[in-house]
């Protein structure tokens, strides 16, 4: 809803700047379209979600488009002060993989103790070169890099709350306790850990915003858009790398 109503409100700035056929005009338009845009404060952090190997091109489980948002997400990162970084950190023969399930392919879905598990292909080893972040991903002011989903029995495509909906991170934690309240969510997948991560944050009690061009979905059996009608419905909002002031 947002987007809409900024996108006309912009419309209508620049034509009446255009109509003035004045300079002065023109400059009133942009100021206004500059004070539109979402202005990150020392009350916001950026959070990138499993940008690895294992999900770009070459990886265990690569998402179509995923190392197009790298160039997207470094720009972005430069007009944050707090930056924190995920990476999906698993035991071999994790409850996740189809492997370890006999008689499962990858995508399958199963039972688990915790409830309905999709099951994937062997993909983010603790250690190995395909759980390392993605070589061109340059965060230097990211503050926390943090692993999830290392409980073997466990799956966590959140960072703040594994699958079992019982076992926290610690995230929701570190960011209340450096007084932030406002979490911008970027990363792999959008359906995924991407949408868990934005939802969890709404249950904690941040604003959330998913940084849409700067994620990409696997969209397995209409994940994707089943994922944006849950996050809008939780009150996460959706925007662009654009809308953020600076960018
Ligand atoms: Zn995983």
């Amino acid at each position: 809803m947002k987007s809409i109503a900024s996108g006309l409100s912009r419309r209508f700035f620049l034509q009446t700047g255009a109509s003035a056929g004045l300079a002065g005009g023109l400059g009133l338009s942009l100021g206004v379209f500059a004070a539109d845009k979402i202005k990150p404060t020392a009350k916001s952090a950026l959070i990138v979600v499993d940008v690895q190997n294992c999900f770009v091109d070459g990886g265990t489980l690569p998402v179509k488009g995923g190392a197009e948002i790298v160039p997207v997400i470094n720009n972005l990162a430069t007009v944050f002060e707090n930056v924190v970084v995920t990476q999906d950190w698993h035991t071999p023969e994790h409850a996740s993989f189809a492997s370890a399930h006999s008689g499962k392919k990858p995508f399958d879905t199963t039972r688990l103790p915790y409830g309905s598990q999709v099951l994937w292909p062997d993909h983010c080893v603790q250690g190995t070169d395909d759980a390392a972040l993605v070589n061109g991903l340059k965060l230097p002011n990211a503050a926390l890099i943090l692993r999830k989903g290392f409980h073997k029995d466990v799956d966590s495509y959140s960072a703040f709350e594994e699958a079992d909906r019982k076992t926290s991170t610690g995230l929701a934690a570190y960011l209340k306790a450096r007084g932030i309240d406002t979490v911008f969510i970027c990363g792999l997948a959008t359906d995924f850990c991407v949408a868990w991560t934005a939802m969890d944050a709404r249950k904690a009690g941040f604003t959330a915003y998913v940084v849409e061009d700067a994620a990409r979905g696997i969209d397995l059996n209409g994940s994707l858009a089943e994922a944006w009608k849950q996050m809008t419905a939780a009150g996460v909002k959706r925007i662009k790398s654009s809308d953020v002031y600076g960018i």
